[in-house]
């Protein structure tokens, strides 16, 4: 059964449906280093630390990869 509470999303605090598809979950795990590199799955996922929405995060891959412009956003 999906879960359907929600709780504020870590980086603009509005509310984010846990268990949404394309919703972003902040985990701990273990990554198992690769010959090709890249990301892997996670063994031993801990149970979320944080939601994020989808756009949230494309906005902070594009601020930490120094993409975005620093434009007044709408919130
Ligand atoms: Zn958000």
């Amino acid at each position: 059964m999906r879960d359907t509470r929600k709780v504020p999303c870590y980086f603009c605090g509005d509310l984010v449906k846990i268990g949404e598809i394309g919703a972003y979950r902040k985990v701990s795990g273990w990554a198992q280093v690769r010959e090709q590199g890249g990301s892997n799955s996670l063994a031993f996922m801990s149970t979320p630390e944080a939601w994020a929405h989808a756009s949230c995060i494309d906005r902070e891959k594009q601020v930490k990869s120094g993409r975005f412009k620093q434009e007044e956003t709408l919130f």
